[in-house]
């Protein structure tokens, strides 16, 4: 997945543009930039790419899903269904806005499972935010179908699927809002940063203005304009913008590589008694970042998965003992650790997650094994690594 890995000229070119002229803000300083507006360009490309109208770029795609959530008007007390198996960024987002995660089952696809949202809907539900883990998307047909049931917002956070599609729609447009994050290991990188999309024209103003101070960017002098609203400020800077530019010209480049990596490991696994695939729903097609596959047993796989590692096959992960990614893990969450005082809505309201029954999610996720697709790979790794894969996991099966 990591475009790091195929990091070139053109990256070094776009960087070395602004470096000539010094202009690392992205707003202002019209006259000294010499034309340049990288993140400007990047927000065009982006659009261009996911046929969605609007782009805001922002520092992080844990900015980006905070900046969405908030654009939209989410605000203390608000509740959105996140699911058990996400990076920590999923309820950090939805906390850093006083808001609710309400933490729902996963099925076979690996992510929200359409009947457990519908189970979780309350009077205080505002957002159901599937994510897209691993490469490959929620069932995000019957998520929308839910969601205008009962007047609910769907962000998608696509950070770790960008250029995959569902029913023709880049990940990420299919819903109200969709998220990325080009942080140093997702499949396009910037560095640091994060971009959210959306066709909803007030949402975007609120992100554009939001994400700078609340800046209403009316004019070109930045010190006279109003601020219709409070905001925070969740810049990109233009050096990591101009990483973004030459990145996203080669998302498809990317894409195809992971596809023709991703097919190789899949087919030598394939056939092997036991071995089943993880479900992309119909409609979907995935960015293959990651081969995802279940065992017959949580047992069986907690042990194919330290046969592999132990025969080198490196960056396989188990996400049911995994620190960042599983519930299960979460303990800062669950037993409500933070620095300073929590508003009273989340205190008082974050359910007892110590004592949630998620037997459906671990039930997945305690036979699921995740196998990292990189770029770099010549052919005869990728094939050393399939044949590495099918004799570990068939000695065990
Ligand atoms: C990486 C990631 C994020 C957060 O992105 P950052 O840019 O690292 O803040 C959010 N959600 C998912 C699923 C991710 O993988």
């Amino acid at each position: 997945m990591p475009g790091f890995e195929l990091f070139g000229d053109s990256e070094k070119a776009q960087v070395q543009s602004v470096l000539d002229t010094g202009v690392l803000m992205r707003y202002g300083f019209d006259g000294m930039r010499n034309g340049q507006w990288k993140a400007k360009e990047l927000e065009a490309s982006l659009s261009k790419r996911m046929q969605t109208e609007y782009v805001q770029l922002v520092s992080s795609g844990t900015a980006a899903l905070t900046v969405a959530l908030v654009s939209a008007g989410i605000g203390a007390g608000d509740e959105v269904i996140m699911p058990t198996f996400t990076f920590v960024a999923s309820f950090e987002s939805i906390l850093a806005l006083g808001a609710i995660p309400v933490l729902v089952d996963i099925d076979d696809t690996l992510t929200l499972d359409p009947a457990a949202v519908e189970a979780a809907i309350t009077e205080h539900t505002k957002v159901v935010m599937p994510v897209h883990m691993c490469g490959s998307m929620a069932n995000l047909k019957a998520l929308k179908v839910i969601c205008e049931k009962h007047d609910l917002l769907l962000l998608e956070d696509a950070c770790q699927a960008i250029g995959g599609s569902f029913e023709g729609k880049p990940l990420g447009s299919y819903g109200d809002l969709g998220c990325f994050s080009f942080d140093y290991v997702k499949t396009i990188t910037c560095g640091e940063g994060g971009a959210l999309i959306t066709n909803n024209e007030k949402y975007y103003r609120n992100a554009d203005h939001y994400s700078d101070h609340g800046h209403d960017h009316v004019g070109n002098d930045r010190g006279a304009e109003s601020h219709p609203f409070l905001g925070y400020n969740f810049r990109i800077s233009e050096l990591n913008a101009a990483v973004g530019c030459a990145q996203v010209e080669r998302l498809d480049e990317f894409v195809a590589i992971q596809k023709k990596n991703y097919t190789v490991l899949k087919n030598q696994i394939t056939g092997i008694n036991g071995v089943t695939f993880r479900r992309v729903p119909a409609g979907g097609i995935a960015n293959y970042s990651f081969l995802n596959f279940f065992l017959p047993t949580q047992k069986i796989a907690k042990k194919t998965h330290e046969a592999l590692i132990e025969n080198g096959v490196d960056a396989c992960f188990y996400w049911f003992d995994n620190n960042w990614h599983y519930y299960k893990k979460w303990e800062h969450l669950t037993t409500l650790k933070s620095l300073g005082k929590l508003p009273n809505e989340v205190s008082e309201r974050l359910p007892d997650y110590t004592k949630s029954d998620f037997s459906k999610s671990d039930h997945w996720m305690g036979r699921t094994i995740s196998v990292l697709v990189k770029l770099s790979w010549s052919a005869e790794e990728v094939a050393e690594r399939g044949q590495k894969m099918k004799s570990v996991i068939s000695e065990i099966l």
